[in-house]
């Protein structure tokens, strides 16, 4: 008998989640020096970490013979301090995808529903697959989650709602009134999770935590890998009231996060410099990339966040004659867009090469 056999089948079914390529693994594959390589391709900081946080943790390698404080004391605190609540609202997870899971294990089985919109982080579907209940999709008109349609989609069975705002790959946002009549909407027996993973980067941040303090089931999810440049880490953390988050800290490891990435992310939290520089050449890169599109009369989705999703025929095609001049985007055919590639805001510079390789690329499949 293959040990499949044995194996749950909603686990066999899965199809395992594809992340950005790696620099080393492309360098090795076409043997070109790995620091002539561009990734672009998972929504990193292009400046790097924290510098505040790479001081921290250097501190921080000395005590690594000692196990971490599995409860986070430090972080927490400073965390609930910075946002108005108390420690025992703050959960801490190895990636705020952790958190994501520990809600599924808290809230999950096989007769649960999970919802999501269409174009969503593919991470909520896995979830939901691997904890074996239902996953609903629910349409996304022009790449934006429709959070009414959303609210008419729960059931009885329905036990988790996901609402990544901004969401990747899509790169849009959700307005106040559209969160604050879903909020109205929900019944006590669903839990809404506002994925806030790119919070940092908006010009108009919605104010969800507000729903929070007032004790709804919601939880509010934001991570140290994006804005503070600490995706190495696995670092990132949920805001939820008591009730909630009493309950997913039982789903958690002892020591789920460790004392190096929780001594980065407490310094990354205060380096308001490293932040509003990352900001700022988001913005620019942006605009630049939207510029040049829009100059080219080439199809994209206008972005909140450090990314930009922008069709180019065939996703996949282009994305692997890019990877071949070194520079890496990602595909979006797991996302239903085949025809759609993402690429990460970078440096100036990387933008520019990213744009040179994409306009040669696009140029050779035009005469194809
Ligand atoms: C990048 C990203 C995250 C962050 O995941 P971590 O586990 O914290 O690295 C979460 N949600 C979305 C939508 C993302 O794009």
């Amino acid at each position: 008998m293959p040990i499949s056999d044995a194996a749950n089948s909603f686990v066999c079914d899965l199809v395992a989640y594809e992340p950005g390529k790696p620099i080393e693994e492309t360098a090795r594959e076409l043997g070109l020096d790995p620091s002539a390589i561009v990734k672009v391709a998972s929504n990193e900081n292009p400046l790097g970490p924290s510098p505040l946080a790479k001081e921290a943790m250097r501190k921080a390698i000395e005590q690594s013979h000692i196990y971490p404080d599995g409860g986070g004391y430090k972080l927490r605190s400073a965390i609930a301090g910075k946002l108005g609540f108390d420690i025992e609202n703050i959960i801490l997870g190895n990636g705020s995808n952790e958190i994501i899971e520990f809600l599924c294990h808290t809230f999950l089985n096989r007769d649960a529903e999970l919802i999501a919109a269409k174009h969503a982080f593919v991470v909520y579907k896995l979830m939901a697959t691997l904890f074996g209940a239902k996953y609903v999709e629910v349409d996304d008109p022009d790449f934006i989650h429709d959070l009414e349609a959303m609210a008419d989609a729960i059931t009885q069975n329905t036990r988790l709602v996901f609402i990544a705002n901004p969401n990747n790959p899509t790169g849009t946002q959700v307005t106040q009134e559209a969160i604050d009549n879903f909020i109205d909407r929900l019944p006590d027996h669903v839990v809404a999770v506002f994925d806030e993973a790119y919070f940092e980067f908006l010009d108009t941040p919605p104010d969800v935590l507000k729903h929070v303090r007032a004790g709804k089931n919601v939880i509010v999810l934001r991570t140290c890998s994006k804005i503070h440049g600490l995706a190495a880490l696995r670092i990132g953390y949920g805001v939820a009231p008591k009730p909630l988050s009493d309950l997913l800290q039982k789903a958690r490891q002892p020591f789920n996060t460790n004392a190096i990435a929780q001594a980065g992310a407490l310094a990354a939290l205060d380096d308001t410099d490293h932040i509003e520089k990352t900001r700022a050449i988001n913005r620019q890169g942006l605009e630049f990339y939207e510029k040049a599109f829009a100059q080219r009369g080439i199809n994209f989705v206008p972005s909140v966040a450090n990314f930009i999703l922008v069709e180019v025929g065939d996703g996949d095609l282009v994305f692997k004659e890019m990877l071949k001049q070194g520079v890496i985007v990602r595909a979006m055919r797991g996302y239903k867009l085949p025809g759609w590639v993402r690429i990460s805001i970078g440096t100036s510079a990387e933008n520019h090469r990213a744009l040179e390789v994409l306009d040669h690329v696009l140029a050779i499949s035009a005469t194809n």
